[in-house]
């Protein structure tokens, strides 16, 4: 689903050795580098989730206070090895350091947030009941939840679904992405140390299998998990007998990004700009589509590639501090060639072209192409620094192409008047709507999902 061309073998630095006789491993290497960060043996599914079991009783037994004092002790943890957690992220995922540092203040954010999301969403309550006494709606915790998290923001995601589970009372198995595990090891100590045991928080090391070991153990009650719309769709089958296991999917996007009227033509370009090549384009919410209106077309594009031909693209420690960095991997970035590729010779017109200054490391530039010529545009989720234009010439068009899409995650408006937001508001189908922002960066204190394939209703 992020490439449109067919996909090939991983390359070997990106899989453990298939050496049957020895324990599996997982290996981390530094995008920027290529050198190694971490390796681990593959853990015990099974006896994880047996020992989430057996802690779950006395985790939820505990007053819910004792379980807030025990996750705001968890964000000081965080803050006090935040120099550490941000240098692993950026090593992790070759994201510059300045950004490194923001994921790890979201992390410390969320432990508040969740605290006042549990007390609005949780409250109980007192009701009349029909034979005259009162009755009270509370809230129990469900059991066991595997938390499954991506490679990009590999503490920030997964500490979204981690921390309101702990919360509301449950025990939680994480797997971070095999592309992230050392980021992930990192944040499951930050919890022990605060009082949280490891059979509460357990940290597993894995990959695709281990991910559905868990997703289809007998003891795990809920999976959280954020990631590609593939595997969300691949979990949702999985469980398609198991009516009982909550599932929460948060999965990508082909999110569009609407150019109207305005006369703040360089503001307007740098939120095009920053909406589709922050992260390396390595966000879900990131902008891939430029829906413009034809008679901005001319001022806008060359406003956006004069920002973008400015972007410094390089490693996460790198004096000046780079715009973006590279791609998660040698495989990311060939599959980003080949999009590019495929799109430009089915009609595409490169307004800035895709380049990847060595061959043996994943960088790559912000890329612009034109698809307005191209019929049937392949809706697929391109996770990199590719931005697809589209000219249109009246708001019902612009709408019309934005929804032109079966994912459903982020969208934003740029221009028009009040009365020109409000019916791309009503009309567009995403989870998030903006007017004057960029599709990424949604608060952290609102509730952030997709419709289509982009999530299943429970932000
Ligand atoms: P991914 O789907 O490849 O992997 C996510 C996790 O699922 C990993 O831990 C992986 O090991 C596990 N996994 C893989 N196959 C599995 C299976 N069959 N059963 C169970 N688990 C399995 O995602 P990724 O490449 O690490 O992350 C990038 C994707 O995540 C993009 O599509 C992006 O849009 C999406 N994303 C969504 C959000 C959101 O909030 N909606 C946020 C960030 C990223």
């Amino acid at each position: 689903m992020n490439a449109i061309t067919p996909s090939k073998p991983a390359p070997a630095s990106n899989t453990s050795p298939p050496d049957p006789e020895q324990k599996r491993e997982i290996i981390s290497y530094e995008p920027a580098t290529g050198a190694v960060l971490w390796r681990g043996a593959v853990s015990n599914i099974d006896a994880a989730v047996k020992t989430a079991r057996r802690a779950f009783p006395a985790w939820a037994a505990q007053p819910l206070s004792t379980r807030m004092e025990l996750v705001r002790r968890f964000a000081n943890e965080v803050r006090k090895e935040a120099e550490k957690l941000a240098e692993t992220i950026a090593r992790e995922t070759g994201k510059p350091l300045w950004e490194a540092n923001a994921e790890v203040e979201q992390v410390i954010n969320k432990v508040e947030s969740s605290i006042s999301a549990f007390a609005d969403r949780t409250s109980q309550r007192k009701l009349d009941s029909a034979i005259q006494g009162t009755m009270a709606v509370r809230h129990k915790p469900h059991g066991v939840m595997a938390v499954l998290g991506p490679y990009n923001f590999p503490a920030h995601l997964p500490n979204s679904h981690i921390v309101p589970a702990l919360i509301a009372g449950n025990t939680v198995v994480f797997k971070p992405s095999e592309k992230a595990p050392a980021t992930g090891e990192l944040l499951a100590r930050c919890f022990n140390r605060a009082g949280i045991s490891a059979a509460v928080v357990q940290f597993v090391v894995g990959g695709p299998d281990e991910g559905q070991q868990l997703v289809a153990h007998d003891g795990v009650n809920g999976v959280l998990f954020t990631g590609s719309a593939n595997t969300g769709i691949a979990i949702n089958r999985k469980l398609s007998t198991r009516p009982d296991k909550l599932v929460t999917l948060e999965m990508g996007g082909n999110n569009p990004i609407v150019m109207w009227d305005t006369p703040k033509i360089t503001d307007a370009a740098a939120l095009v700009v920053q909406s589709a090549f922050a992260s390396a384009g390595q966000r879900c919410t990131a902008a891939r589509r430029l829906i413009i209106k034809e008679s901005m077309y001319d001022a806008v594009i060359t406003e956006i590639k004069t920002l973008a031909d400015r972007i410094i693209f390089g490693a996460p420690f790198d004096e000046p501090a780079p715009f973006m960095g590279p791609m998660i991997d040698n495989y990311a970035a060939d599959g980003l060639t080949e999009s590019f590729l495929y799109l430009l010779s089915n009609g595409g017109k490169a307004i800035k072209h895709l380049v990847r200054p060595d061959d043996s490391l994943p960088f790559l530039s912000p890329a612009i192409i034109d698809m307005t010529a191209m019929q049937d545009r392949p809706d697929v989720e391109l996770f990199g620094p590719i931005l697809q234009v589209v000219k249109v010439n009246d708001l019902d068009e612009a709408i019309s192409e934005a929804n032109n899409t079966r994912f459903g995650l982020a969208a934003s408006m740029v221009g028009g008047t009040p009365q020109e937001y409000n019916r791309f508001w009503a009309n567009v189908r995403a989870g998030i709507v903006n007017w004057n922002r960029p599709t990424i960066g949604p608060s952290h204190t609102a509730p952030i999902g997709g419709i289509g394939l982009s999530g299943n209703h429970r932000p």
